[in-house]
């Protein structure tokens, strides 16, 4: 059961810890403590803003640290409730699962009060943080795994209500690309439980990767800002597109498992196109090396779709049905709207 001595209704600024209790071999009595801050500014919205979902996605944790830092109550309108570093264990071990039990925080909705330690978490989000917030921000990348067009994304919910809030505010993060995705490996996710609460609940996939280029820093943080300003919760003036003279967002969907190419056997991956790129059904998309048969000819990958590479695997070296490319077909704001 996850404790903690943060007061959420009390007014101005606090910092402290989510504590999951945790016995280990030098440690019986031991807590994991994540931190979290609260900034509570009065009257308005609650949105909840979470770095490493997964561990070894760090554009968001810096995003969060660097906005937690930054905020004071008078700068907010409502609530701000931001941890960094959900999956606390598996930043400090820069890996996309936690290593103290080998479970991914987002596949481990609803949750157990009495389970592994990220079943601990989400089950207190789900139970007690998201029944606080009417926005979750919840800043992905691809990891070491996936490398994509920096983009914020969402899912297509059913609710037409929900899903324009969440619209305007996936495009209010300024990114060229805007994503819908489909879940293809699993379920379980952070956001969907977010969605079934009824949240306004805006994800991202900003690159990927070990290395961060400062590009892609000022994307998660321009983006969070004017996000939290657009949903009404932190004051100031939004940033548009518009206003920088930039086209508006390229908005693009992978809904079928078609677009989610798998790679067919193992060996070195080797892409064709960059990301971002025009990508035509029946085009190779990348072959697949054999290490230790480089007479033989590569294996194809080949888009079963037209649209653009939204993300490419980031490791060359790969297993069979490791994802390696997925590729995003463009849709109309109306086309989302009235889907
Ligand atoms: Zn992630």
């Amino acid at each position: 059961m996850v404790i903690t001595s943060l007061d959420f209704d009390k007014p101005g600024k606090q910092q402290g810890f989510l504590q999951v209790p945790y016995s280990h071999n030098l440690g019986g009595w031991a807590n994991v403590m994540i931190p979290c801050t609260v900034i509570n500014g009065g009257k308005g919205p609650t949105a909840l803003v979470l770095g490493g979902n997964h561990g070894d996605e760090y554009q968001g944790q810096i995003a969060a640290m660097n906005l937690a830092r930054e905020l004071a109550p008078d700068h907010v309108r409502g609530r701000i409730i931001l941890i960094p570093s959900l999956n606390f264990p598996a930043a400090r071990a820069a890996t996309r699962l936690s290593p103290l039990d080998g479970m991914n925080m987002n596949r481990a909705f609803p949750g157990n009060p009495e389970g592994p330690v990220t079943s601990q978490i989400a089950h207190f989000l789900r139970t007690t943080l998201f029944p606080l917030s009417d926005i979750v921000i919840d800043i992905h990348s691809g990891g070491r795994s996936m490398e994509f067009v920096p983009c914020a994304h969402m899912h297509l919910v059913p609710d037409q209500d929900q899903r324009r809030r969440m619209f305007d505010a996936m495009m209010a993060w300024g990114t060229d690309f805007a994503f819908l995705y489909a879940d293809i490996a699993g379920s379980g996710l952070l956001p969907v439980e977010a969605e079934n609460q009824g949240k306004t609940v805006i994800t991202t996939e900003l690159g990927g990767g070990e290395c961060v280029p400062a590009s892609i820093h000022r994307i998660a943080r321009s983006g969070l800002r004017n996000v939290l300003i657009h949903t009404g919760v932190l004051k100031g003036r939004q940033i548009t597109r518009a206003s920088l003279g930039k086209p508006p967002a390229l908005i693009t969907q992978a809904l079928n498992r078609d677009d989610y190419l798998l790679a067919p056997e193992s060996g070195v991956f080797e892409i064709a196109f960059d990301l971002g790129a025009k990508v035509r059904k029946g085009d190779i998309v990348g072959r697949i090396h054999h290490l230790e048969r480089p007479d033989r000819a590569p294996e194809p990958v080949v888009a079963a779709s037209s649209g653009y590479l939204i993300t490419m695997r980031a490791p060359c070296l790969t297993q069979q049905g490791d994802c390696v490319a997925v590729i995003a077909q463009r849709v109309s704001e109306k086309d989302v709207l009235n889907a």
